[in-house]
């Protein structure tokens, strides 16, 4: 019989002495002193303290009629291990607003630009990012039709690592007919307008940058590839894997947005395009307590009252629906009463933390 070898068992090794420890730790106080740690010995101190403090406090916030809710106050720094869970408040939030302006349409098209790993080793600036998204979009005006869309850079892949650039773009596919298939030449032109564009702007010679076309009429799988694409990338875990050059890289990346939205769906137009449409331009947000701006008890609009400390909240007052999210009596019987239009409650991680 043959030796059991149990060294090759594999198993997370802080879940397996978790529960032999005298005082338990959490994963998440782990990864954010672990960062913090790092932000500080680099001199990004004023980082540091954002994630630090993230989450320590709660806006309160009251309609006319006095219902009130609170809303975790937080960093929206992916890197932080509270923003950038999937299902945190900065994910809700750019994915509500992407349901509003994708969702309606019968088609959602979903192209994904790739680049050569050399791209991403040579750091590109925020404007080179920029030209680079700016011609994607350009690429997708062109030859989809669509009356705008969403670019989202993600700066990594799934592995760790190491940095994989690459450009998604969302769009709602109209006038067709209600296809959404492409001919294969206009995508092999559409990848060889890619290629030289990339390799003219980069000083390669690479045979062919790919890009990938797919689309949907089910929405399902629309909710499904919105919620994917906006969903945050650099984590905390995976920002610790980074070389330091690329971790200081990431940083010099700083108010550089990698969601923007195009043409009839810009920000400036896409409340105007949508109710030409006889749509609700914000139907979504509003379905999620956590963006709603306006009282699911009364429709009055929510006003600031002030800032308080998340230690300081009355549970006697309020109900915690997640990690982010307290409500009043009132409030909670309204939203258990009537559950979203759409009949899709937005299913969050709500574990403790
Ligand atoms: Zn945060
Ligand atoms: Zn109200």
């Amino acid at each position: 019989m043959p030796d059991l070898d149990t060294t090759t068992e594999v198993s997370d090794p802080y879940l397996d002495i978790q529960g032999k420890l005298e005082t338990p730790f959490d994963i998440n106080e782990l990864e954010k002193d672990h960062v913090s740690q790092w932000l500080v010995r680099n001199d990004y101190e004023g980082e540091s303290l954002r994630i630090n403090y993230c989450g320590a406090k709660v806006i309160s916030l009251k309609c006319l009629n006095g219902h009130q809710k609170l809303v975790r106050t937080t960093c929206h720094k992916e890197i932080c291990p509270r923003c950038g869970k999937k299902g945190s408040l900065a994910h809700r939030k750019r994915h509500m607003r992407a349901l509003d302006r994708l969702l309606w349409s019968p088609i959602l098209g979903y192209v994904i630009f790739t680049l050569p790993r050399h791209v991403s080793d040579l750091l590109p600036d925020k404007k080179q990012l920029s030209d680079i998204e700016k011609k994607a979009i350009k690429v997708v005006q062109e030859n989809f039709s669509s009356p705008g869309c969403m670019v989202r850079t993600h700066l990594m892949g799934e592995d760790s690592g190491h940095l994989h650039i690459h450009i998604n773009v969302l769009f709602p596919i109209t006038n067709t007919g209600g296809r959404g298939k492409v001919p294969k030449d206009v995508l092999s032109d559409v990848r060889q307008q890619w290629t030289q564009y990339i390799n003219q702007k980069f000083n390669l010679k690479e045979k062919v940058m790919n890009i990938f076309y797919k689309f949907t009429t089910e929405e399902m799988q629309m909710r499904h590839r919105i919620r994917y694409v906006t969903r945050p990338v650099v984590t905390a875990k995976k920002f610790m894997t980074l070389p330091d050059s690329e971790k200081k890289w990431y940083l010099s990346l700083k108010g550089w947005h990698n969601t923007r939205w195009y043409g009839k769906l810009a920000n400036c137009k896409y409340k105007e395009f949508l109710k030409e449409k006889g749509l609700d331009p914000t139907a979504r947000l509003e379905e999620d307590i956590a963006t709603a701006r306006k009282c699911p008890v009364c429709r009055e609009r929510y006003r600031f009252v002030e800032s308080i400390n998340v230690e300081e909240i009355n549970d006697n007052q309020f109900i915690r629906l997640d990690n982010n999210i307290w409500v009043d009596f009132e409030i909670f019987a309204a939203m258990k009463a009537q559950p979203p239009p759409s009949g899709f409650q937005p299913l969050w991680v709500t574990k403790d933390d």
